[in-house]
């Protein structure tokens, strides 16, 4: 039998509501007693927490992978041994491979090919359509039985609303949710920087705000007539999130998450990197009354996740133009840091909603495993240590890519160790 017992941590688990002093015993890959000085039998590997915040394992909703057809920016392996070192116990690989996940054989590829790592949990996210194109339904029911938890064309909407209605109608028979990306292409029209006095300034293309608004308005009511479940990703303007308040008040299953460059960078950041392509990202930078629109939605509670949205790109592509470069930046690794430093110690939201945000949270709008420290629970936990001074080094990262706008940031507030099914798979020099 393998144990572990986690010594004097703050336990945070917002499943429970409980903040406080704790010892966590993990027995056989479950979480087995919690409680103040337990005893475990004589040989048991002890973690000593004093000082370090203990939380149920943080789950990453969205981010790309690579794999199968991409390598040269990402692979499964090194994708989630960067998901380890960011603090994640699981993560979400969207549809968007070459070929796409839009076939159990390909399902079956990703789990499989992240097995073999043993380390951070892979779901996989299915394509809605066939080749992701937006024309025929892929095949859900058995992509579900292959593990698929979710199903989204990745980084194209479905254009045609008839599909998606039958999908979110589909996707209920297996109690699973259809993951909206939004962004309405024509309108969209090939900008590359949010649309407003910075775009205009410097002459750039602009994607308004009513880009993806539209789309998450449409969503919406489309799954308001079928009450399907429906879960909208990487929202970023103040409209967009009064949509999802408005569902929400309504009774509805409509969920969303945020990614942190979208509460932290603006519209002006893209000018000041001299419009460098690592701060170019589908939705793009917004005005910093957007920024606001979104730091209010995590306050009020209508934002259901916090997610990376994890792009790997290769530094030639991102060496591109700003208009013709790849949108996307990574963030396994910073998103953690970047959540506790600019909304914990920023006075956003306590320790308790961050925590909600980054794992039971996520775990709930998926139907996963975990989100949860009760015992019986999957032994897959997150350690904090809320005061750890770090720099964001693109050279130190152990994703394969290098395109994040936060190198050299500096950051209050680090995961020190990953912790899945009772096995520490990664943990720092502290
Ligand atoms: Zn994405």
């Amino acid at each position: 039998m393998t144990r572990l017992l986690i010594r004097n941590g703050r336990v945070v688990d917002p499943s429970q509501g409980l903040d406080e002093g704790m010892d966590i015993l993990l027995e056989d890959g479950c979480v087995a007693a919690l409680g103040e000085r337990l005893r475990a039998v004589k040989g048991t590997p002890v973690l000593d927490a004093s000082d370090l915040v203990v939380a149920p394992g943080f789950i990453d909703l969205h981010c790309h992978l690579r794999e199968p057809g991409a390598e040269h920016k990402e692979t499964i392996a090194s994708g989630l041994r960067a998901a380890a070192a960011g603090g994640y116990t699981a993560v979400c690989a969207m549809a968007d491979s070459d070929p796409a996940n839009d076939d159990p054989a390909v399902t079956r590829y990703v789990r499989e090919m992240a097995e073999e790592v043993d380390g951070t949990r892979l779901y996989p996210i299915g394509a809605i359509s066939k080749g992701r194109n937006g024309e025929a339904m892929a095949e859900i029911g058995e992509m579900v039985d292959e593990g698929a938890v979710a199903f989204s064309d990745a980084d194209r909407p479905v254009s045609n609303a008839l599909l998606l209605r039958r999908a979110l109608e589909y996707a209920l028979s297996f109690d699973v949710p259809i993951v909206s990306y939004p962004m309405d292409p024509d309108l969209a029209d090939g900008g590359s920087m949010h649309e407003g006095a910075v775009s205009t300034r410097i002459g750039l293309r602009g994607l308004p705000a009513a880009a993806e608004e539209i789309v998450v308005a449409r969503d919406i009511l489309i799954a308001e007539s079928v009450r399907g479940r429906l879960h909208l990703c990487h929202l970023s303007t103040g409209a967009s999130l009064d949509l999802v308040r408005s569902a929400k008040q309504k009774g509805f299953e409509v969920s969303c998450d945020v990614a942190p460059h979208h509460f932290i960078l603006t519209d002006e950041d893209v000018a000041a990197s001299n419009y460098d392509p690592n701060w170019k990202t589908y939705p793009p930078l917004r005005s910093a009354a957007e920024v606001e629109g979104v730091l209010q939605a995590i306050y009020d509670g209508t934002v259901d996740a916090i997610a990376s949205d994890h792009s790997p790109h290769h530094a030639d592509e991102k060496e591109l133009d700003f208009g013709d470069a790849p949108f996307g930046v990574i963030g396994l690794e910073t998103t953690v840091g970047l959540a506790v430093d600019r909304l914990l110690h920023g006075k956003v939201i306590g320790i308790s909603q961050l925590v909600r945000l980054l794992s039971t949270g996520p775990a709930e709008v998926l139907g996963l495993p975990g989100g949860s420290l009760r015992e019986g629970e999957p032994a897959d936990l997150t350690l904090l240590d809320l005061r750890k001074r770090w720099t964001v080094n693109p050279a130190k990262l152990l994703s394969k890519a290098r395109n994040t706008p936060f190198a050299g940031r500096r950051l209050k507030g680090a995961p020190v160790a990953t912790i899945v099914g009772g096995k520490v798979i990664w943990q720092s020099s502290r």
